[in-house]
């Protein structure tokens, strides 16, 4: 295996500088780089870059007010790369953010023989929204096990499918054969029929993630870091963890959004980019992980065909309903039954509390809104859904974009930096891959070309948003209630 973890990442040298955005005033068309009074201009104009990348600059401190990062992200100077990148220098790319479209975004640069690090903040492995909870006390058949945001993906474009192969013939991933449909209160379940395949990772979503980089030998991964800081200095783009410099980079791709990312693009010096960022809207869900002792006692129509996992309609405070232990273990394991329930997305707004500290009067009104949510799902009686052996709630704060502006990826050629993620194309895993292949593309194009025609290289940097249709948890084209089919047919067999 490869694929290296590290405390520190690798730096690359080179001796190409960099010039902040021109005031108006100022008409340099094609700016030479190296020519000394212009270069002397250029050391006046931007002293503050040029004294180094970690030295305290006034009114650059990370972590304020949202009206002053919004004023920031506004006001902020745009960061200019002009010296070209040569063709005997070996590039890197810094990426942050360590979920699906930055890891794909990482192997992509990789087969165009370009090397990156993947930073990213994850404590117990890579994936960020492919987050699994595993729960080992000694005893295999008594260990738990929840993905505890993507459930499961589908699989639309052939790209996507391509690698989706690749993954099946390494064992990462599997078609469930699974029955989900729609789940309406009273224990009514109607069945998806003809759905596309749905796929899961075998041993949970983060085992896929953390599986993703096994055999690269052209990526490093740092974890867990907090990149805190961008700044631009001496013709590179520095990364720094809370003051700890992380490396210098060639060019640096956003790979996870929010406030975090907001935060990070507010005094980055990529107002284009930082502005685009701002324009994403996200939803907040909440997640209950919860083992039970027996099988949920499932409706009568649904028993015949126990299902693996619903979506919910009708109920507030549960918008999905999953069995990981049906899900990855069909039929072979005993002990504990673990579900993973969603709220919806008004549910989350409505209960929304900072996902870092919630309080514990709210993760307790959460947890019991929630199971009265599964019982009136299931249509069993009030308080009798047995109590849970284990539950855990978690807010995903930034769970789900609602809107998006519809395009593969963002680069802006003059700072040499660009965002992928899943909110580009929609909100789901295929998504976020695709977006990350995307930016993995461009990237390598731009730095081969050298770095001198940053006019073809610009993307989406002024792309309108518009709103994105869905489930509460993702997009699955194809997977939506056929209802119409199957109601009469279940009634009868009932
Ligand atoms: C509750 C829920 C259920 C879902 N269910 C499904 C589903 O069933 N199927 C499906 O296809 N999709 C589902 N999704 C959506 C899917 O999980 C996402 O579309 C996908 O995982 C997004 O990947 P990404 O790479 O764009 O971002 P992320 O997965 O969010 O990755 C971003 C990463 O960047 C890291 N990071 C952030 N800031 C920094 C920093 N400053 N420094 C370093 N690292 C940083 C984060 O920790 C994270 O690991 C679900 C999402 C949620 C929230």
């Amino acid at each position: 295996m490869n694929m290296k973890m590290i405390s520190s990442s690798s730096c690359c040298c080179c001796s190409s500088t960099f010039v902040p955005h021109l005031p108006s005033s100022f008409t340099f068309l094609k700016p030479k780089p190296f020519v000394s009074n212009y270069k002397q201009f250029i050391t006046t104009i931007c002293k503050m870059e040029m004294d180094g990348p970690n030295k305290k600059k006034k009114n650059r401190k990370y972590g304020s007010s949202r009206k002053s990062i919004l004023k920031k992200t506004l006001k902020q100077e745009q960061v200019t790369f002009t010296a070209p990148i040569d063709d005997d220098h070996d590039p890197v790319v810094g990426i942050i953010g360590g979920g699906m479209s930055g890891l794909l975004c990482a192997l992509q640069l990789e087969k165009k023989g370009i090397r990156s690090t993947v930073f990213d903040t994850g404590i117990h492995g890579l994936g960020g929204r492919m987050g699994t909870r595993m729960i080992d006390n000694g005893d295999e058949q008594q260990s738990m096990i929840f993905d505890h945001a993507a459930q499961f993906f589908t699989v639309s474009n052939p790209l996507f499918s391509e690698l989706v192969d690749e993954w099946s013939k390494k064992s990462l991933v599997r078609e469930s054969p699974g029955v989900i449909g729609e789940l309406q209160p009273g224990g009514h379940f109607f069945p998806f029929s003809s759905a596309p395949p749905r796929y899961i990772a075998v041993n949970g979503m983060r085992t896929l993630a953390d599986s993703l980089l096994s055999q690269s030998s052209m990526v490093e991964v740092v974890r867990p870091c907090w990149i805190s800081s961008l700044e631009p200095y001496n013709g590179m783009w520095h990364l720094s963890e809370n003051g700890k410099h992380r490396g210098q980079f060639d060019a640096i791709v956003i790979a996870h959004n929010g406030k975090c990312a907001n935060r990070l693009l507010s005094s980055s010096g990529l107002p284009l980019i930082a502005k685009q960022m701002k324009r994403l809207e996200l939803s907040s869900i909440w997640a209950l992980l919860a083992a039970f002792e027996d099988p949920l006692p499932l409706p009568a129509a649904a028993a015949a065909v126990p299902f693996e996992g619903a979506f919910v309609k009708g109920i507030e405070s549960l918008s999905w309903m999953g069995n990981n232990t049906q899900k990855l273990f069909s039929s072979q394991k005993t002990g504990p039954h673990c579900w993973t329930f969603f709220s919806t997305a008004s549910f989350g707004k409505r209960n929304k509390v900072p996902q870092e500290n919630i309080p514990s009067v709210t993760a307790e009104k959460v947890k019991e809104l929630m199971l009265a949510g599964v019982e009136n799902a299931l249509g069993l009686p009030t308080s009798s859904l047995q109590t849970p052996i284990y539950s855990r709630v978690q807010l995903w704060g930034a769970a789900l974009p609602t809107n998006t502006p519809g395009i593969p990826c963002i680069f802006d050629p003059l700072g040499r930096a660009g965002i992928c993620g899943d909110w580009l194309l929609g909100s789901s895993l295929e998504a976020a891959a695709l977006s990350g292949i995307a930016l993995g593309n461009h990237t390598a194009d731009y730095l081969r070309s050298g770095g001198t025609r940053p006019d073809e290289f610009a993307v989406g940097l002024h792309d309108d948003f518009k709103p994105l249709q869905g489930h509460d948890i993702g997009q699955f084209p194809g997977l939506e209630s056929n209802k119409e089919i199957y109601e009469p047919q279940l009634l009868t067999g009932a």
